[in-house]
């Protein structure tokens, strides 16, 4: 029976930009600072203060849109969206309805079934609410306005998902055209992304749209999937039960993975949008369009092909490092530095995944200096560490961005090419092994492995082996 219905999504997706001031005042954008230590009259909607929109913001949304694909408006304005809550201290949002920035563009996705285009139906600007505190007091919320005021660009898409495989790979997309852009971090956790999903169902090969329900409070990508799948049962068991859906916003739950009614789905007109009076609508010119384009920075799928051309990296090898883009430029630094794109990506590929997995880190937790990397790898290219002390020394880059050069003349870890000490330790070596050197001369060169292992086990691995054959090789010849 459920093969029947389709799921169509479609998502709004919130993105705070990482501008330094909020949206209409100079106040801070810092995230984790004390409640209400970054406000102002504006920011917490006092009367006679007055709006003043933040150039960056409009460069970032314009930066964005160009990026998907988007028009962009050279005349673009603010409205009034109002709404009584207590995070929002005007009792209206300035955002944008009439006349977003940036409009129909489109990204494309990839998963498992191939490429996809999904429309983005537009973009626009507002500000951010402040955040009610809940948990903390029991008889009372209490309310932070340092988010109150931070830019956002509000990416909204057409109902052109079906799962939650294309809804993951679709914010997968955003994030790291946003990161790579320098437009946001794009931090769920921190909530400096934040999807709104809005879902419906219908039986296959109907091109009538259901009754959708928006979802939020989804704070990981996992949670997204949990709920996308849980809204999709719920409102197929409600019509096959002979049952409308009722159009709603949905509080997902993710502990419980069930969702329950926050309210009735508003629309528009519920909000009375009207034009913000104390703002002039934007004038965003053609020439200055084509001097934010001139700009841009490479893209992942840019920054992927570059690295395959540039580095002579195999593309599974350019897709995992351009994961994220701290990640990329980690390696892209490593790479110059050391002019050994191959050996760099080498240890990205193999000990620091590794490591990452075995820590649980997140691309963006990893932090050390390329040039520590850069030297332990000329180190180990010019021969004066073996693999194993590299792979430890690594180990502390990584963990402690440890300063390989003076540590490894610290403990002593260099190769040792002393000749004359290489030379008395096989001469040690061959006389605790007579019967060893005996089978040697009677042709069993195996033994030769054997003699090479006894002095690297008494230079603790340390002595060159190129040297320690040469001096074998004469050694057994005199005996
Ligand atoms: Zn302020």
């Amino acid at each position: 029976m459920k093969q029947e219905y389709e799921t169509v999504i479609g998502l709004e997706v919130h993105v705070e930009l990482a501008t330094r001031t909020k949206i209409f005042c100079g106040c801070s954008t810092r995230f984790g600072a004390e409640p209400n230590t970054q406000t102002c009259p504006v920011c917490t909607g006092m009367p006679g203060s007055l709006p003043v929109l933040n150039k960056q913001v409009v460069e970032f949304a314009v930066a964005a849109g160009l990026a998907a694909n988007c028009k962009i408006r050279n005349v673009c304005k603010f409205d009034r969206k109002n709404y009584f809550y207590p995070d929002n201290p005007q009792n209206y949002q300035i955002s944008q309805l009439y006349l977003p920035i940036c409009y129909d563009g489109w990204v494309e996705i990839q998963t498992e079934s191939g490429t996809k285009k999904v429309r983005i139906h537009e973009m626009h600007m507002e500000e951010d609410a402040g955040k009610l505190i809940h948990d903390e007091w029991e008889d009372c919320s209490l309310v932070d306005y340092n988010r109150s005021g931070v830019p956002l660009i509000e990416i909204v898409s057409e109902p052109d998902m079906r799962n939650a495989e294309e809804v993951i790979a679709y914010l997968e997309k955003l994030r790291m055209m946003m990161q790579y852009l320098g437009v946001s971090d794009c931090k769920l956790q921190e909530g400096s992304m934040r999807a709104d999903v809005n879902l419906s169902v219908r039986k296959a090969g109907s091109s009538e749209l259901g009754t959708r329900t928006e979802m939020k409070n989804l704070n990981s990508f996992k949670a997204i999937a949990r709920a996308i799948e849980g809204e999709k049962e719920r409102q197929i068991e409600l019509l096959e039960a002979g049952k409308p859906v009722i159009q709603e916003t949905r509080r997902w739950d993710d502990n419980k993975e069930s969702s329950r009614a926050m309210r009735s789905k508003e629309d528009a007109k519920d909000y009375r949008y009207f034009p913000d009076p104390d703002l002039p609508p934007v004038l965003v010119s053609e020439e200055w369009i084509a001097q934010i384009k001139s700009r841009q920075p490479q893209l992942r799928e840019e920054k992927a092909a570059y690295f395959q051309e540039e580095y002579g990296l195999s593309s599974y090898d350019a897709g995992i490092l351009t994961e994220s883009k701290h990640l990329a430029d980690l390696f892209e630094e490593t790479a110059v530095l050391s002019r050994q794109p191959k050996k760099a990506a080498n240890w990205f590929m193999g000990e620091l995944l590794r490591l990452r997995k075995e820590e649980g880190m997140e691309p963006e937790e990893i932090q050390f200096t390329p040039g520590h990397l850069s030297d332990l790898i000329l180190m180990q290219e010019r021969g004066e560490i073996n693999n194993q002390t590299a792979k430890d020394v690594f180990k502390k880059i990584f963990k402690e961005d440890l300063d390989p050069i003076p540590y490894i003349e610290e403990h002593h870890l260099k190769i040792v090419k002393d000749s004359q000490m290489i030379s008395g330790i096989v001469e040690e070596v061959l006389k605790q092994n007579p019967d060893s050197v005996e089978q040697y001369r009677n042709g069993k060169e195996k033994v030769m492995g054997f003699f090479v292992g006894q002095v690297m086990k008494k230079t603790k691995g340390k002595a060159d082996p190129a040297e320690v054959s040469k001096c074998l090789k004469e050694k057994l010849a005199e005996f």
